[in-house]
């Protein structure tokens, strides 16, 4: 599929220029804010990371009309789905899916990070609910089933960041529609089959 290459300018907030370790899960996300482009998330991380000392990023972002941005190399650390604070349900930081998945990359907090190990993808999303165009869904699709092929990574492998850090409600309508997420990837499952 084609990707429109928007790279941000290497810093430690957005992009610390980090080798990954390896590609071991693709996680998903939603960008928080109806109606938001994703040119507006690429500038948020190319200056607002920075002026806020706050770390985030993603390699991906896919915009309301179906656009694909990178904005950081596959081969990079970007900062998505890492965390610090406990899940008050499982009281460790990192859900057992989570731990299952990335094994040493979420089992060590203080010194490793999921982000070591898992592409992000940022999905626009046209209002607060999080409901995604048909546009944004359909890249998505082929986004993810683009990189499992790639990288040899199993459908069970492809995550949102709620399944990761718990507490998190990214993206939002998955985490309250399990059921569509797994619709997700069911077409990604029919395009990684042709
Ligand atoms: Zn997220």
């Amino acid at each position: 599929m084609k990707i429109i290459e928007k790279l941000l300018t290497p810093n430690q907030y957005s992009r610390p220029c980090k080798k990954m370790a390896e590609k071991r899960a693709l996680i998903l996300h939603w960008v928080g804010v109806g109606g938001q482009r994703a040119l507006s998330v690429w500038e948020y991380f190319e200056y607002g990371c920075i002026r806020e000392k706050r770390y985030a990023s993603a390699q991906y972002c896919i915009d309301l009309d179906g656009a694909a941005y990178r904005f950081i190399p596959d081969d990079e650390v970007a900062y998505h789905c890492g965390s610090s604070q406990n899940d008050p349900l499982s009281g460790n930081i990192y859900t057992d899916w989570a731990r299952k998945v990335f094994d040493k990359y979420a089992l060590d907090p203080q010194r490793n990070s999921p982000n070591n190990a898992a592409i992000g993808i940022e999905m626009c999303v046209i209002d607060n609910e999080g409901n995604f165009s048909p546009e944004t869904l359909r890249s998505a699709v082929e986004l993810t089933a683009e990189l499992c092929g790639k990288y040899q990574i199993p459908l069970d492998r492809v995550g949102t960041h709620h399944m990761v850090v718990g507490w998190k409600d990214c993206p939002r309508l998955w985490t309250r529609f399990p059921h569509k997420f797994n619709e997700f990837k069911k077409e990604v499952q029919a395009l990684l089959k042709r």
